[in-house]
């Protein structure tokens, strides 16, 4: 129990304040954000993940979904749509003062990114046991290969995010069934 992360997401659990935590209301609103892009990608045949990117006034400079499938770009994640979107409106590849929400837990490219970035804040709602490079199977913001230490809060809308992803894949497994 010393992850800091694993602190946060166990303080997040007990808490009997978090229903009337300001910032954590605040964590949510932006969540539920990205997880309107999310369900926008799974109408699209995508894997439903979505981001949104706050700047450090707390305004939304960048929403984005998975668009692999649509622009045939296996980069095409939501998270690296959004922090190249925010980069071209801030006019600067440094994004330490932003928050990226996501609603699930950044993979290895994507974590690259936003260590790249200089990332401030990453929100995520549902943890990716199988490809997670935050916190689940790996930690590259904490590693060696990383020289950005950024602040990470999981578990945000945790339950819709991840049923959001089980329903879809769900809905896949049976429409590819054979009759
Ligand atoms: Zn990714």
């Amino acid at each position: 129990m010393n992850d800091p992360i694993l602190v946060k997401l166990e303080k997040l659990r007990v808490s009997q304040t978090v229903d009337t935590n300001p910032i954590y209301r605040l964590h949510r609103q932006w969540m539920q954000v990205a997880l309107n892009r999310a369900i926008a990608a799974g109408h699209a045949g995508e894997v439903p993940v979505g981001a949104v990117l706050v700047d450090g006034t707390g305004v939304a400079i960048a929403e984005a979904e998975n668009r692999r499938e649509r622009d045939h770009d296996p980069t095409a994640h939501a998270e690296i749509i959004a922090l190249r979107q925010a980069g071209q409106i801030l006019k600067n590849w440094h994004l330490e003062s932003c928050t990226l929400y996501v609603t699930l837990e950044p993979c290895p490219m994507c974590a690259g990114a936003i260590i790249l970035a200089r990332l401030g804040t990453l929100v995520y709602g549902a943890d990716d046991l199988k490809a997670g490079a935050v916190r689940s199977v790996l930690n590259l913001p904490d590693s060696a290969a990383s020289n950005h230490r950024l602040t990470v809060l999981g578990g945000i809308l945790e339950t819709p995010c991840r049923q959001i992803l089980q329903a879809w894949f769900q809905q896949r497994r049976e429409s590819t069934k054979s009759p």
